[in-house]
């Protein structure tokens, strides 16, 4: 038998053995359930225990506790910002929880990613989540969506939760969500974190701003990085997380200095945090302003020019001909024919697997002088050898790779030279050519 299957047998076993702890696990919390006496507050004594810590905090006491068991929470995206902020919002018994996520778990998730464990590997994200927070807390109602929020469903969603909890990583979905929670009255706790910084604030709370009335217009789509691209430290997105659940609990509770018409700054690397005040209510805010112009739900993609979720496009800026397989590369490069080859990806990710006499030049450098000398050089002296002169670019999905060759197009104009992206890049790579280099 083959490792594969004995890999496949195994995790169906497994798979076979969660399902029947979960349906024992749910049976005893409704045992456990059936036995408490419940209290003057609608707690039981088992609640009342469980949450003592919290409940001697003269803020919250029984009737708080009662307010955040009544309440519901909607979570948008289960990934670095919605796990932590699941986590403790479970411990703190929010009495139901929504979670929506359409992604299956993946290895690089779990760095940040919280509520999931190396089995859960391949099983969508809402259906782990919502078990792993029932393992933290039986008294939580969860209910999952494996679905991508959009115009057409966001609505009907939303009206069933108090509150919204914003752990996207897209333009198009925070405008989505903030027009969807202004539409049905509902606070935005938005957030977002990228490498060592966060960002945290509530939209659309107490006649406060809502996100439209800060940035009024989406980013150029070109400026947008998300942390597939730019990176991210799991500790510094679940600062983040953990203050959206913060703010959640306090909005329940009805406390002051909700962090609403203020954009908090976290920078991670000096370990600070800046405050700062945003403007007010925009009275001619196209969604929440006297005269707004808004009704419902618009198309979020064309209205911010990009995708509304966070995967990566498959850009095709180039004609047939000035692209090359990853296979034909390999023939060339196995080959008696010389030729340039330029990998744009960053350093750091050049550190993790590169392909043998390529020069790093990273994308976001390119254009630089000392950069452009380097490629000049290096034609002059494959020129000084041989005519025509091939030059290919690797990226670490095809994307990069493309804008270069566009770019470098532009600037070398000898027609004796010929610059192709290779198709794919290194992801290409390891799926045909050589296995050893990683996906990452
Ligand atoms: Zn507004």
């Amino acid at each position: 038998m083959s490792t594969d299957t004995n890999e496949d047998q195994l995790v169906a076993e497994i798979a076979e053995l969660r399902e029947l702890l979960h349906a024992k696990e749910v049976k005893l919390a409704r045992l456990r359930r059936d036995k408490q006496v419940m209290q003057e507050y609608g707690l039981n004594n088992d609640e009342i225990c469980r949450y003592s810590r919290q409940l001697f905090l003269p803020e919250i006491g029984v009737r708080g506790q009662k307010k955040i068991k009544d309440s519901s929470v909607l979570i948008v995206g289960a990934g670095g910002l919605g796990c932590p902020a699941a986590l403790y919002l479970a411990c703190a018994g929010i009495g139901h929880i929504g979670i929506v996520d359409y992604d299956n778990i993946e290895i690089n998730n779990l760095h940040r990613q919280l509520l999931y464990t190396e089995a859960n590997i391949g099983t969508a994200k809402v259906t782990a989540a919502a078990e792993r927070i029932n393992q933290l807390n039986s008294y939580v109602k969860v209910t999952p969506y494996k679905i991508q929020l959009i115009s057409k469903n966001a609505l009907d969603v939303i009206k069933n939760y108090d509150i919204v909890i914003d752990g996207t990583d897209n333009v198009a979905t925070r405008y989505l969500l903030n027009d969807a929670c202004v539409l049905s009255g509902k606070p935005l706790v938005s957030g977002s974190a990228l490498k060592f910084e966060g960002h945290l604030s509530v939209f659309n709370y107490n006649n406060g701003p809502c996100y439209r009335c800060i940035f009024p217009k989406p980013p150029p789509p070109e400026t947008v990085t998300n942390c597939g691209d730019g990176g991210v430290l799991g500790a510094a997105v679940g600062v983040i997380g953990v203050l959206q659940a913060l703010e959640t609990l306090k909005i329940i509770l009805n406390m002051p200095d909700i962090i609403f018409g203020r954009l908090l700054l976290f920078d991670g690397m000096e370990t600070k945090f800046h405050d700062i005040r945003l403007r007010s209510k925009n009275a001619d805010c196209v969604i929440c302003g006297q005269h707004r112009v808004i009704h419902e739900l618009i198309d979020y993609e064309e209205f911010c020019g990009a995708k509304a979720n966070d995967k990566e496009p498959n850009l095709n800026l180039l004609r047939k001909e000035e692209r090359i397989s990853a296979e034909e590369y390999n023939k060339i490069a196995k080959g008696d024919s010389k030729s340039i080859l330029i990998d744009v990806r960053s350093p750091e990710e050049y550190e993790i697997c590169h392909l043998q006499d390529s020069i790093n030049i990273p994308f976001t450098q390119l254009s630089k002088d000392h950069n452009l000398n380097i490629i000049r050089n290096n034609i002059e002296k494959a020129q000084e050898e041989l005519r025509p002169i091939d030059m290919y670019i690797l990226c670490r999905r095809g994307n990069d790779s493309q804008k270069a060759v566009q770019y470098l197009k532009k600037l070398f104009t000898d027609d004796t030279l010929r610059i192709k992206d290779i198709i794919g890049g290194i992801y290409a790579w390891s799926n045909k050519i050589d296995p050893r280099f990683p996906k990452y």
